[in-house]
């Protein structure tokens, strides 16, 4: 447990037991006053809701007082406990409407999505095995279990009290399609979940759109988060993982720049010939470990569909397999 005194609150960082993941582990945070309000839930493990209602009873509350749980995303190794937590409080649970099938989804829907997201894979021209142990690695999961009617799907906006602190809830999609964070503008402080949080390229898996246009992944739209939470001058940064950071533009400035000189070094490659996603992953990850497989893929992903949002790259098809090439169209 670590208390960070933020506009007059204490905010309570606990970083929970059961990661397997590399890194640092998941935070879940509250702020230390009423409405009480709990940023995440941290992984289902043994011992994880005692620490969890420890930290709690150290400011005096116990977890049946929890007003409100902000779910930042689907991810596991953030909605772990949110059962626990439904069942020994009242609270009311936010999170995106994009999340929706992720978190709380039927077989149907699931397993169409899932199948969704292996076809996408198949498409940049990666081998049936690697597509469909990617794809598990984000659907086999238990869906999260709580009483639906006490969850408030959110678009980004809304305001979160938090005792003195204003919190606004921001879309910022990218790391999964329905990725919050939350910000005080008074307080300049940014509770920036897996979006930023001191890793170069934070995002494990490939993420398609549950709604629309499936040929594409949310990843595109990352440079374009980190741009819009680069200007929120941000000086206090409470992150997904790992320890708070100030300010933080000190760890948004080097994602956004290390993306950069790698989409100038993949605009080099595609003016030679036109390759697809697998190809590039070759080319940039010659060697790449079967633990580092799944970030070459996302990141190889991404700086494609960026480079083509941008008019820098254009897509053909090719046999089925989308083929990438170099484009004048966005240079003025
Ligand atoms: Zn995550
Ligand atoms: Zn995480």
């Amino acid at each position: 447990m670590e208390v960070t005194r933020v506009g007059g609150v204490n905010v309570v960082r606990i970083p929970f037991d059961g990661y397997v993941g590399r890194g640092d582990p998941p935070n879940a945070y509250f702020i230390a006053a009423k409405p009480l309000v709990l940023i995440d839930t941290g992984i289902m493990y043994p011992g994880n809701l005692g620490r969890l209602a420890a930290a709690l009873e150290t400011f005096d509350f116990t977890l049946s007082e929890i007003d409100l749980v902000v779910l930042t995303h689907w991810h596991w190794d953030h909605t772990g406990l949110a059962r626990e937590i439904a069942d020994r409080s009242g609270a009311r649970f936010f999170c995106h409407s994009s999340e929706r099938v992720r978190l709380f989804g039927n077989d149907d829907e699931v397993g169409e999505l899932a199948a969704s997201t292996r076809r996408f894979y198949a498409s940049h021209g990666f081998d049936r095995g690697l597509a469909a142990s990617l794809t598990g690695l984000a659907f086999d999961h238990e869906r999260v279990d709580i009483p639906f009617e006490r969850v408030h799907f959110v678009r980004g906006g809304e305001k979160v009290p938090a005792g003195a602190l204003a919190l606004q809830v921001l879309h910022t999609p990218g790391h999964t399609p329905g990725a919050l964070c939350l910000f005080s503008d008074e307080d300049k402080a940014l509770f920036s979940s897996d979006t930023v949080y001191g890793r170069l390229f934070p995002h494990p898996v490939v993420e398609i759109p549950s709604k629309g246009d499936r040929t594409r992944s949310v990843l595109r739209e990352y440079p374009a988060t980190l741009r819009k939470l680069g200007k929120l001058g941000a000086m206090t940064c409470f992150p997904g993982h790992g320890a708070p950071f100030s300010p933080a533009q000190k760890v948004i400035a080097p994602i956004s720049s290390f993306i950069e000189r790698r989409l100038k070094r993949l605009e080099r490659l595609l003016a030679v010939h036109p390759l697809c996603a697998a190809d590039v992953m070759t080319a940039f990850f010659p060697n790449v470990s079967e633990a580092e497989r799944y970030h070459a893929v996302a990141e190889v992903v991404l700086l494609l569909e960026v480079l083509e949002i941008e008019g820098r790259a254009e897509r053909t098809e090719e046999h089925g397999i989308l083929k990438f090439m170099k484009s004048d169209k966005g240079v003025p």
